[in-house]
């Protein structure tokens, strides 16, 4: 019989992480099971997911420029995906429909949470209004955060994220203009890409106190820029966002596979040939 198989559908595509994390998370799990990068043309997403689906593909993550394609592939959504707006795990159902998951947002959670990172109770500051962010508020207010503020350069797109999540938990908007008179957060997420262009997201330098954990969701560098910043000024931890590609593959092969691989050796692998290139 052949072995069940799973893709990640992007493009570019050559740089993805996916496949080495999914094959050692088989490898870790003994799971009978392939996983292989996957070019899909910039106009050709549908096409190639259809042929992936009806070879007998069991199910597939989704990276650049294809997230709000699968959400409109997929015939069926979590709540998660619903409101993150974009799909990065597809899932072939019994009945032949699609399910549409995104794992990005508990990717998230559960790297803070294995960082000993408390999100309950606590004052979390979000930076970033793009399509990562919205993917983690829901599961970040699912861990009943005291409040989660949401900031961005273009603040009008803050304003609608909050506008969309009111109903979900304490949820505020505040420009950047404004935090320095905010009190003190205990974890400040960075959803921006400014790290990838060497800037820093344009919060007050009075936010980085001794007890602020900092988290870049941007990885691949040996500190980040937000981080490398953060740090100097004090910060008492700072995390970057390979713990959370880890994390949501993670996610996305328990739904798959109905158990959960472990992350923390997977991760340390991944580091260390990342940090060999
Ligand atoms: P989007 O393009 O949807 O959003 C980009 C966001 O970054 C916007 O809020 C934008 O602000 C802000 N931004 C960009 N450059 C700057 C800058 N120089 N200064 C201030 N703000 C800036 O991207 P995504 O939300 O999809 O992705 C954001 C980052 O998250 C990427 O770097 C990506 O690699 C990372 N990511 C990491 C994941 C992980 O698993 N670790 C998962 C998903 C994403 P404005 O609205 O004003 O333009």
């Amino acid at each position: 019989q052949a072995k069940d198989k799973y893709v990640v559908f992007g493009n570019p595509i050559a740089q993805s992480k996916s496949p080495l994390i999914h094959t050692l998370f088989a490898r870790q799990t003994a799971q009978d099971m392939v996983y292989e990068a996957r070019l899909a043309p910039v106009e050709g997403f549908q096409a190639a997911a259809d042929q992936f689906f009806s070879a007998g593909g069991r199910g597939c993550n989704i990276t650049v420029p294809f997230k709000e394609l699968a959400f409109t592939y997929a015939t069926q959504l979590t709540e998660r995906a619903q409101l993150a707006g974009a799909v990065n795990t597809l899932k072939k159902l019994d009945d032949g429909g699609i399910l549409g998951d995104n794992t990005d947002g508990e990717g998230l959670v559960q790297d803070l949470l294995r960082n000993q990172v408390a999100i309950q109770g606590k004052r979390i500051l979000l930076i970033g209004a793009g399509g990562a962010a919205r993917g983690v508020i829901l599961p970040l207010l699912a861990q009943a955060p005291a409040n989660l503020v949401i900031t961005n350069r273009t603040f009008t797109k803050a304003e609608e994220l909050v506008a969309m999540f009111a109903a979900y938990g304490e949820v505020a908007g505040m420009a950047l203009g404004d935090l320095a008179d905010a009190p003190h957060f205990d974890v400040i997420i960075n959803s921006t890409s400014a790290s990838l262009s060497q800037s820093l997201p344009g919060i007050p330098s009075s936010l980085i106190h001794p007890e602020v954990v900092c988290y870049d969701m941007v990885y691949g560098q040996e500190q980040t820029t937000f981080n490398q910043w953060a740090e100097t000024l004090g910060a008492r931890q700072v995390i970057d966002g390979l713990g959370m590609l880890v994390g949501q593959a993670a996610e996305s092969f328990m739904l798959w596979r109905g158990m959960r691989p472990g992350t923390e050796q997977v991760l340390r692998e991944l580091r260390r040939t990342l940090q060999a290139k």
